[in-house]
């Protein structure tokens, strides 16, 4: 058919492209084999305040493959959204987290005033399941809400704005926070801002990394802290790197902080050891 149609079309053989569909559909039936046998793990990066004390800490999936290593979850959650693995992934992760949660709650290494932070796709949170699953982990796992912060992206505001609107409130009902995340990435409008129940904005790294070069980007950073202070919402810069931004982030009053400056994601002993002092001796196993 093809051939039919003419030299034009050509392109639509070129090995190239073969390749390429050949890789995604290896990465698709990879995907549904380790979400099939969850073969993720979950690591913890702090989150830290201008006292240098840990806030809480994101949980971010990892996914080693057997034969690629490790393959970044900006690869490969896009992936899962698309062919609808997204929603089994994100219940594992919040199941996951939680047992964490629970597991160092117990061993008395998690404060209560720490934050479970934990990314939602909006194709997860626009399910109608995921309030009841929200609550039916919290109960599973016996965590405070208050514990639980959901990271979720602006643009999912753009789908239907009420539904959204009505799910956010139910959630914050329970006690969870709720955090917009990669701020100023998306399609952000103050008006939404405004009526939202939104515990905190989480600057994109994108804007901190250039904001001891580029004016617009110290611009943009302050004038977000300034809004965000105004409707009472904290701000927690994300991918701070280096000393000097930290610094820079401190004098233009945001004094929430994510970023390598301060620590990488790791498995969840390494975290600990790294991160949370005064800690019993390890339970004998
Ligand atoms: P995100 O939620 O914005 O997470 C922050 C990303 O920035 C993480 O990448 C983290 O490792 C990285 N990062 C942290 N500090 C620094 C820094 O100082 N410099 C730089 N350059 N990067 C830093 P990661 O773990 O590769 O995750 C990428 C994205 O994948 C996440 O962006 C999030 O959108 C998504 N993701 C990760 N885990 C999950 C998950 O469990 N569920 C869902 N739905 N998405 C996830
Ligand atoms: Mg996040
Ligand atoms: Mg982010
Ligand atoms: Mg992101």
């Amino acid at each position: 058919r093809a051939k039919e149609s003419g030299r034009n079309t050509f392109a639509l053989y070129k090995p190239e492209m073969q390749a390429i569909s050949d890789a995604r559909l290896d990465m698709e039936k990879a995907l549904h084999h380790a979400t099939e046998f969850k073969l993720f793990d979950l690591y913890y990066q702090p989150q830290t305040n201008d006292k240098n004390e840990l806030i809480g800490a994101e949980a971010l999936i990892r996914w080693k493959d057997e034969k690629k290593g490790f393959i970044s979850p900006a690869e490969f959650i896009p992936v899962a959204e698309e062919i609808g693995l997204i929603v089994e992934i994100g219940h594992w992760v919040l199941n996951e987290a939680l047992s964490q949660v629970a597991t160092w709650l117990k061993e008395g290494k998690w404060q209560l005033a720490w934050r479970m932070s934990i990314n939602v796709s909006p194709i997860q949170f626009q399910q109608a399941g995921f309030l009841p699953m929200l609550k039916a982990q919290l109960e599973k796992h016996d965590v405070p809400a208050s514990c639980v912060d959901l990271e979720i992206t602006e643009n999912m505001l753009l789908n239907d704005l009420a539904s959204c609107l009505d799910k956010m409130n139910a959630i914050k009902a329970l006690g969870v926070h709720l955090s917009i995340d990669d701020f100023g990435t998306g399609y952000s409008s103050l008006k939404y801002l405004k009526s939202l129940p939104i515990d905190r904005l989480k600057i994109d790294q994108s804007f901190v990394r250039d904001l001891l070069t580029d004016k617009s980007d110290e611009a943009i950073v302050h004038a977000v802290i300034a809004m965000a202070k105004a409707l009472n919402i904290s701000v927690l810069a994300e991918g701070v790197e280096t000393l000097p931004h930290y610094d820079r982030l401190r004098e233009i009053d945001c004094f929430f902080y994510q970023g390598y400056y301060f620590g990488h994601p790791l498995p969840p002993r390494e975290f600990i050891t790294a991160f949370v002092q005064d800690l019993p001796e390890p339970p004998l196993s």
